[in-house]
């Protein structure tokens, strides 16, 4: 019994010795399990911090561009180079996709800089980066550009022929081979809830995982932020009223308020005036002391002008060193004597390390010598002028223009040359050109709007509105050279007329891809004398203005034509007009090249400096460009 006892308890302490083994595998386990759960925890957090923390650096990274405020493109640009090179990509760029009258286009906006698209270039038929591209809609394929679906493919050489229908295949694959390009990826881009276009990489990997997808979305929303960022930056600098150096308020806000008055002083029959201000010698205090001594000038002369102005009355900086004062309600005698103080309280400053300076006044006011606001403006700058050409320090009152004015003699040669079809236009466009010339009437707007209208018929890459800024990059350069009124009004008035030959020559001659031929070439040069004999020369008034026209492809080494002349032999106007026409030009698609930038276009002047261009002048329109926005 007792052995049959003892069984038993010894079964017992089995069982409980069992269960407590068996309780604490339990235990154990359980512990192991959260450990596990914990462990699978933090380590999803550790990459949520981490994804966290690129995004964080992205948009560091992308911000601390914004606000040193690059332009949209060299953000966009520095992001795909900075994709394609950190996840070695073979080449990575930012598409814009659109439509205008139902057409679909592409535009590339950014694009990584990297051997690869070198040598795709050289397999494909047209520059890959063609400002703007129409694309063919036909596959289907169009749906993946404007939907908000990502898409991925292993056959590279399909999708890039999609882009360029007319590609050669054979080619493209092989060297898609030489080069291990195995998949393509598009991610959608949206801003503001629109769609923008593609983000779009070529890959040496040809799988492409979920994880990568993933990322590359998280990159897009860095990139559409961006997009929108600059957009709304673009809004709220456009919508800017003041200028940043003296917090007067700035030429847009002043050109606001000068067409507001001009409107009032319509209505009530009032009079306005107008006071036209620039610093004397600020190019000496700049090289005396330095660029912020002239900065310290410029904000000496706004304070004046805070000090002095009526409330009503509007003082704007218009340019560097430019000033203009809108005083309502104030005839030429009470606008002589606001003058006259501000130029008094100008010269009794008196500035650390600078000393004294002074300005040179110019007033003008509506209804007395002009009722044409554009014309007020220019009597403002050339009475201000005429203070400087009497020695600087002193305030003129604008003359009354008699003459005919050179928006007068633009406009009946403008009148001219369509009513007596002195160029070879359907009857229909020019019966509509002259209609709209009427109607907008002799004043800037309405001849800077015919002479865009006309260009726009033989090159189809113009931007319409270039001729309002050539003709006041040309008014800016004619003053740095003392040109006196009647000679800048004749440049004016060639600026809306030189290229006017080229109606005359063949549309095809003009866009010709493939080299031209010698005759083809003589047949675009003769356009001068087009413009000059055959066009111009029957019109009255046109004296002075056909031999600047004629000569307006001299270069200054004598390597131009027609006549191969050179140096000062070359009219001052017609130098003028040749630099001003290429700096635009350059920027301007052509056939056979891309378009280039502000600092390319500059960098063509500055090499052609001597050669193609008066050394002299190109400095001074370089210091233009680069101070003033053209
Ligand atoms: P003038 O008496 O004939 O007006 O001589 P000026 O030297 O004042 O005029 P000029 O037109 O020959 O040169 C103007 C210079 O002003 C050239 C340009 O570099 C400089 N400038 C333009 N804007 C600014 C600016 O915002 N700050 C500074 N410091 N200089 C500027
Ligand atoms: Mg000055």
């Amino acid at each position: 019994m007792d052995f049959i006892k003892k069984l038993k308890e010894f079964n017992k302490q089995i069982n409980d010795l069992e269960s407590g083994i068996y309780l604490g595998e339990k235990r154990y386990r359980e512990i192991y399990e959260l450990n596990q759960k914990l462990e699978a925890e933090i380590e999803k957090r550790t990459k949520d911090l981490e994804t966290a923390n690129r995004q964080m650096l992205t948009l560091q990274h992308i911000l601390d561009m914004m606000t040193a405020s690059k332009p949209l493109s060299g953000v966009l640009n520095a992001i795909v180079n900075s994709l394609q090179r950190e996840l070695d990509y073979l080449h990575s760029c930012i598409i814009k996709t659109f439509t205008e009258d139902g057409q679909m286009y592409i535009e590339t906006v950014a694009h990584s800089d990297d051997n690869f698209i070198t040598q795709l270039e050289t397999v494909l038929p047209e520059p890959l980066y063609n400002s703007k591209t129409q694309f063919t809609q036909s596959s289907g394929f169009e749906d993946y550009l404007k939907a908000n679906t990502v898409y991925h493919t292993n056959n590279v050489s399909e999708c890039i022929s999609r882009f360029f229908p007319e590609i050669n295949i054979q080619k493209l694959e092989h060297l898609f081979n030489k080069v291990g390009c195995h998949s393509c990826i598009l991610i959608p881009l949206t801003s503001d809830k629109v769609h923008y276009g593609s983000l779009i990489l070529l890959s040496k990997r040809d799988d492409t995982t979920d994880a990568e997808l993933r990322f590359l979305s998280l990159f897009a929303r860095q990139i559409e932020l961006a997009i929108t960022i600059s957009s709304l930056f673009q809004t709220v600098k456009s919508q800017a009223v003041s200028d940043a150096l003296t917090g007067l308020y700035n030429r847009r806000y002043f050109e606001e308020c000068i067409k507001k008055e001009t409107t009032r002083a319509n209505r009530q029959n009032q009079k306005f005036s107008i006071i036209g201000l620039d610093l004397d010698y600020l190019k000496q205090i700049n090289d005396k002391y330095g660029h912020n001594y002239g900065d310290i000038a410029i904000k000496t002369i706004a304070d004046v002008l805070k000090k002095n102005a009526r409330s009503i009355d509007v003082a704007a900086r218009i340019g560097g060193e430019e000033f203009n004062i809108i005083l309502p309600g104030i005839d030429s005698e009470g606008a002589m004597i606001a003058a006259e103080r501000i130029r008094k309280a100008i010269e009794s400053q008196d500035i650390p390390v600078i000393g004294r300076i002074t300005a040179s006044l110019g007033v003008a006011t509506y209804f007395e010598q002009t009722d044409d606001v554009d014309e007020l403006l220019e009597l403002a700058d050339h009475a201000m002028y005429q203070s400087k050409h009497d020695g600087r320090n002193r305030v003129t009152l604008a003359k009354p223009t008699k003459e005919i004015s050179w928006q007068e003699v633009a406009f009946n040669t403008f009148m001219d040359i369509l009513a007596k079809h002195r160029v070879p236009l359907d009857s229909d466009i020019s019966d509509n050109i002259s209609r709209k010339l009427e109607t907008l009437g002799i004043n800037n707007d309405g001849l800077y709007t015919i002479s865009d209208t006309l260009i726009k018929l033989y090159n189809p890459n113009y931007t319409p509105g270039i001729t309002k800024s050539k003709v006041l990059l040309a008014n800016s350069l004619a003053k740095r050279f003392d040109m006196p009124k009647d000679k800048i009004d004749n440049l004016k008035v060639a600026i809306l007329l030189y290229d006017i030959g080229n109606i005359l020559l063949p549309k095809q001659l003009l866009q010709k891809k493939d080299p031209l031929t010698d005759a083809e070439k003589d047949r675009i040069k003769s356009h001068p004398v087009i413009a000059a004999r055959e066009i111009l020369e029957p019109i009255t008034g046109m004296n002075t203005i056909l031999p600047i026209i004629e000569n307006h492809h001299e270069n200054w080494d004598g390597s131009g034509y027609p006549h191969e002349l050179s140096g000062d032999e070359i009219p001052i106007e017609s130098q003028m007009i040749l630099l001003i026409d290429a700096y635009f030009a350059l920027q301007e698609q052509r056939s056979y090249r891309k378009a280039m930038d502000k600092e390319e276009a500059i960098n063509v002047i500055k090499s052609g400096s001597g050669t193609k261009w008066n050394p002299k002048l190109v400095e001074e329109f370089i210091s233009i460009i680069e101070t003033e926005e053209f």
